[in-house]
């Protein structure tokens, strides 16, 4: 919670009154620019449930209240919902077609925090204008990683190929680099530091400190997929664990723990019992999740180098290729991890009761690691509306709606001002907003087809901009704007 915040929003009603009373001296007509009636309105942060009309003017919330108001639209809400837009945090997909998918889905700010882009800058700019969904990223350390040794990723690489660049130790001066790159990219806006620690295996423990060290001296929070994954020692979840909530004990760095569900596995439980134990010691460690049993990476990457399947306990049919849903075998897998080409392959390696009780855990937020190929892209959202909340009722719809806005905004807001207006229905706040049926909210992604979008999403705003309306998505609208540090 942040003491400044109720004299913030003060201000932000303020600020809203007067542009309202300065439009009304000047013309006649509505103060506000739409107006959401009838609505069940949430918001997790004041534990408001009731229905209430929104106003919004000017890209923000500037009134909630019980009363009619006039707007320049009103939208009947009745019988819908009305929230925060959702925050996704591990966002990969950034293309216009993946930000309809996130919009459909709910998804207002759609960030790339696990690993980062490559060029903080150039992501940027390439971004401006032409956005459906808000937007920002880390700073990648694999990138600077892979730049100082030599061997920078391509623009569409995410992670480099196992090679000398992942898996050798750096040198005092490759490591200088590192720092060097990290710097740059903090300073050209960048949200925090990401880094895919069992992407570059080649990272010592020292290697990792120093990264922690260098965002808690930032100020930014670390996003990271931990080194290594499976119940065997050396190299468990549990170690993996240890070793960045370390990290962060000994830098004072604040760390998101990406996909709890896929880096923890069955293991899950006592990595998460780890994080609440970091927590109730003063650090501020948290993690998120996606609701599904598969995972999806690069088959070429240091994740798949050897003892992966011993690590993990599966074998190679484990690992599918999307588009045709083949099982690998040894002699496919050899074949393919050779390729120049990425070769983007789902991971079979949870069980639905695991799943379920990482979601339903108090400390995990919901964020979809979304890319094209796998149904979290479009779907992880409104699954947790619909399978989580309304058919297996694992989840309450308050719970449900914080764990997707809220939470999410409250991990950036210490080092992103900009994140204390979102992930909340208040005056003052961003006018991102959801309003969907919850009698028929649900995803409709599936592993055979990833690019459905979720249904029940009636109305979306992104800065007050109505980009989902009555169900369908407005084309040629791109309101979404950067969230820089
Ligand atoms: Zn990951």
């Amino acid at each position: 919670m942040n003491r400044s915040r109720p004299a913030r929003v003060l201000a932000g009603v303020l600020a809203a009154l007067v542009a309202g009373a300065a439009l009304g001296a000047a013309d006649a007509g509505p103060a506000y620019d739409l107006v959401l009636v009838g609505g069940r309105v949430i918001d997790p942060e004041t534990g408001l449930d009731a229905v209430r009309t929104v106003a919004v003017k000017d890209g923000t919330i500037a009134r909630i209240t019980t009363e009619r108001l006039a707007g320049r639209r009103v939208i009947d809400a009745t019988g819908l919902v009305v929230a925060p837009g959702f925050i996704d945090l591990h966002q990969h997909g950034q293309t216009p077609a993946d930000g309809a998918l996130k919009a459909q889905d709910g998804v207002t700010t759609g960030l790339e925090m696990e690993i980062g882009q490559p060029d903080v800058a150039a992501f940027l700019a390439a971004k401006a204008g032409h956005s459906l969904i808000h937007y920002g990223t880390t700073a990648s350390h694999p990138a600077a990683r892979a730049a100082a040794f030599g061997t920078p990723l391509a623009a569409d690489e995410l992670v480099a190929p196992a090679g000398p660049s992942t898996d050798t130790p750096a040198s005092d001066e490759q490591l200088a680099k590192v720092d060097a790159r990290l710097r740059h990219e903090l300073d050209a806006g960048a949200l925090g530091i990401g880094m895919g620690i069992q992407y570059t295996p080649g990272a010592l423990r020292s290697e990792v400190i120093r990264t922690f060290r260098l965002a808690a001296e930032q100020g930014v929070p670390v996003f990271t997929h931990v080194r290594s994954f499976g119940h065997r020692e050396p190299g468990s979840s549990v170690e993996a664990v240890e070793e960045v909530i370390g990290a962060a004990a000994v830098t004072g760095a604040a760390l998101q723990i990406v996909h709890v569900n896929s880096s923890c596995v069955a293991d899950a439980p006592e990595c998460l019992a780890m994080i609440g134990g970091a927590r109730a010691r003063g650090l501020d460690v948290t993690t998120e999740a996606y609701p599904y049993v598969a995972g999806m990476t690069d088959l070429r990457s240091a994740l798949f180098n050897p003892g992966w399947q011993e690590k993990l306990g599966v074998g190679y049919d484990a690992v599918v290729l999307p588009a045709t849903g083949e099982k690998l075998t040894r002699a496919r897998f050899e074949e393919l991890r050779g390729s120049k080409e990425q070769v983007p392959v789902l991971l079979f390696v949870n069980r639905p009761e695991t799943v379920d009780a990482v979601i339903r855990d108090p400390l995990v937020s919901i964020a979809s690691d979304g890319e094209a190929s796998h149904p979290r892209n479009a779907g992880s959202f409104c699954r947790i509306l619909g399978h989580y909340v309304r058919e297996t009722g694992l989840l309450t719809l308050p719970d449900a709606i914080r764990k997707m806005s809220l939470m999410p905004a409250q991990r950036l807001e210490k080092s992103t001002p900009a994140a204390r207006r979102k992930g909340r229905v208040q005056e003052g706040a961003d006018a991102d907003l959801v309003a969907f049926d919850p009698k028929t909210v649900s995803d409709r992604s599936t592993y055979a087809a990833p690019a459905t979008p979720s249904t029940g999403m009636k109305y979306v705003l992104v800065a007050g901009t109505v980009l989902v309306d009555g169900g369908r998505l407005v084309p040629n609208v791109y309101p979404g704007k950067a969230i820089r540090r």
